[in-house]
């Protein structure tokens, strides 16, 4: 994985939660700070952990916060 391919992965992530830029790393508890979800959009781990939590507890299906897709794997 070269140095490059990561820089543009993370680069122009913004988070659709917190609007904030996404970097990579993992925080003390080993949970990497940012989610990619299947459709391609990216989030703070904890954010969208809270999203799909408030989701669950509403019995609605947890759905990306962008656009809508169903996350299967919640
Ligand atoms: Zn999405």
């Amino acid at each position: 994985m070269s140095k490059l391919w990561w820089m543009k992965k993370w680069n122009n992530k913004i988070c659709g939660i917190t609007h904030a830029r996404l970097r990579p790393g993992t925080d003390n508890s080993g949970i990497s700070y940012a989610t990619t979800l299947p459709c391609g959009h990216g989030f703070y781990t904890k954010p969208l952990l809270q999203w799909v939590h408030s989701c669950h507890k509403n019995l609605r299906q947890a759905t990306c916060p962008t656009c809508r897709s169903i996350i299967k794997y919640f």
